[in-house]
């Protein structure tokens, strides 16, 4: 545990002590850098409180450290950023908070050291290390942070009520916190975000999704989702995604919970990949079920066209969660809809053409196709399990096999629009389109060779069997 002084006796570190010593400044690093240097865990993110103007220390600082530095000040929050070789180092005045009911956006006065541990919002966010003269290394913990350390535990350092109603961002970071360094959340820190939930209505859309996607970019994510389900927060900030939830029994059938399903998808995903796109992929892939659920007296429970319908809803999903609208939206809306491909695929006899197709539909991203894919097999019965995951290799073994020949990934057909409107004289035109969808068909089919003669050729005959006449030889293939 000592250990951790042996960091702050190096760079930058020691630059910042002498320039303390030098202005007469009382200074301390506090927050998520002690936190994990306790943990033994070296980031190059630090905080640091300062008694006095955290904007007058960093500009010292930066004159002191010289040419490597960039500096920028924020006047209007008080605050500082130094980035010094790799390093990034926040500076801010120690402060004395107090809220109003309907912000989370504090009065803010000056005040002492304690003041500001007693702002934060956990017991292990709120240690802090002087890197002053007079007890330079000394580790102040009014809380109890190193124990909560130890036994792995989330607790607010003030009543959590108050807390977190103050600023009820805090009740996903509590559980962002506990998901990120698997610890647990202490009984009555829980309790409390359960009592609060409502008043995450009152957190920006923004923050609110910046914790989120970093609890999905956790190494094991879905246990931050049942803490989100449990608290009673999911509800809150994601509604749809808690009608996954339950099991419908009738006539003594039951269904799969979609809802820890997808969560275990999730976690599989997880494993193997830390794309944030992907993990939402995961998250939303099962996402129609409950609209499409139906029972049928002789099939069971069946969840027809949920891939269809659920590729729809994502571009609202993405709206009203405020995720971006472009192509990672689009990117999740391909994978959602294309999810039960691989797998149909590895229940039949896997012929060239459907393999071709896959290619086609999925293009560059069929790889990461087939991570959601195998990730969505989770049965309980392993032999079954077992069976699919063999057929999946079967599948991707064919993928490359395929794609070696006939090169179908981001493939353009090779006769355009163009050579068909100035070789049968057309203009921009419905059938233009489908003769082209003809020719991409045949080729998918294997009808024909992914080469232009051929292609050429079948253009000409469907032309002509629809009544076209050839007015160019323009783009006839040399023989
Ligand atoms: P990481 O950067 O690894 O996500 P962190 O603990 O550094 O974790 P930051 O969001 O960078 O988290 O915040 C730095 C510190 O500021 C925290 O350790 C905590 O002491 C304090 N803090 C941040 N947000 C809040 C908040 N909403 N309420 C109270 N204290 C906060
Ligand atoms: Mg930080």
């Amino acid at each position: 545990m000592d250990d951790f002084r042996k960091q702050i006796e190096k760079e930058p570190f020691t630059s910042v002590a002498t320039v303390a010593r030098q202005t007469g400044t009382q200074i301390y690093v506090i927050g998520g850098f002690v936190r994990d240097l306790l943990l033994g865990r070296l980031s190059k993110d630090v905080d640091f409180v300062v008694a006095g103007s955290g904007i007058a220390f960093a500009k010292a600082l930066a004159d002191f450290l010289g040419k490597e530095t960039t500096a920028r000040y924020f006047k209007n929050f008080g605050t500082a950023m130094i980035r010094f070789k790799g390093w990034e180092l926040e500076f801010v005045g120690a402060r004395k908070e107090s809220y109003r009911k309907n912000s989370r956006k504090p009065i803010v006065e000056d005040g002492t050291l304690e003041d500001d541990q007693r702002r934060r919002d956990f017991t292990i966010n709120a240690l802090s290390i002087s890197l002053n003269e007079k007890d330079f290394g000394q580790l102040y913990d009014p809380f109890d942070g190193v124990k909560d350390l130890e036994k792995k535990i989330i607790r607010t350092p003030l009543d959590p009520d108050i807390t977190f109603s103050d600023d009820p961002l805090r009740m996903m970071r509590a559980i962002r916190f506990a998901t990120q360094l698997e610890f647990t959340i202490e009984e009555e820190t829980f309790a409390a975000i359960k009592r609060n939930k409502n008043r995450i209505s009152i957190v920006s859309q923004e923050r609110v999704i910046d914790e989120l996607n970093r609890i999905i970019l956790a190494e094991s994510p879905g246990r931050g989702f049942k803490l989100l389900d449990e608290s009673g927060l999911l509800k809150q900030i994601f509604p749809a995604f808690t009608e996954l939830k339950g099991v419908e029994v009738i006539s003594g059938k039951g269904h799969k919970d979609n809802f820890y399903h997808t969560l275990e998808v999730l976690d599989n995903v997880a494993r193997v990949s830390d794309d944030l796109w992907l993990r939402w992929a995961a998250l939303l892939h099962d996402i129609a079920k409950p609209v499409t659920k139906r029972f049928d007296p002789k099939a069971g429970w069946t969840f027809h066209g949920h891939e269809f319908i659920g590729a729809k809803m994502v571009p609202r999903i993405f709206k009203k969660l405020k995720l971006p609208g472009n192509e990672k939206m689009r990117y999740v809306q391909k994978l959602v809809l294309l999810h039960l491909r691989p797998i149909v695929l590895a229940q039949e006899i896997v012929t060239d053409s459907a393999v071709r197709r896959l290619l086609f539909d999925a293009g560059d991203d069929v790889d990461d196709l087939m991570i959601l894919s195998t990730a969505d097999i989770t049965s309980k019965n392993e032999a079954k399990v077992k069976r699919y995951l063999k057929n999946f290799e079967l599948v991707r073994q064919k993928l490359r096999e395929v794609e070696e020949k006939d090169r179908i990934r981001n493939w353009q057909p090779p006769v355009t629009g163009e050579i068909i409107m100035e070789t049968f004289g057309m203009k921009p035109s419905r059938k233009v389109g489908d003769i082209k969808t003809t020719i991409r068909e045949a080729i998918l089919d294997g009808k024909i060779h992914n080469e232009f003669a051929e292609a050429f050729d079948y253009m000409l005959k469907t032309g002509e069997s629809i009544g076209l006449r050839v007015v160019s030889r323009k783009h006839f293939p040399q023989k």
